[in-house]
């Protein structure tokens, strides 16, 4: 593994609510302000060191606000 001080944390978004969100990178603040709009996704915050490329899964987590998605 890759002991570089530098490590950025990135945070990907799944779920099957969010539509073109789906697997993107989202912003700091991002996630809890989807949690406000979608009932459920899924975010993984992953490691990635700026020099090497060397990254690993940190955490995931749920969020959302619960409720199904309209419509069905
Ligand atoms: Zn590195």
């Amino acid at each position: 593994m890759c002991h570089a001080v530098r490590l950025t944390l990135v945070r990907y978004v799944y779920g099957d609510e969010v539509g073109r969100l789906d697997g993107r990178v989202a912003a700091p603040a991002e996630p809890a302000e989807m949690a406000r709009r979608y009932g459920e996704f899924r975010v993984y915050v992953v490691e990635v060191c700026q020099s090497c490329a060397w990254n690993h899964l940190s955490r995931s987590y749920v969020l959302g606000h619960g409720d199904p998605p309209p419509g069905r």
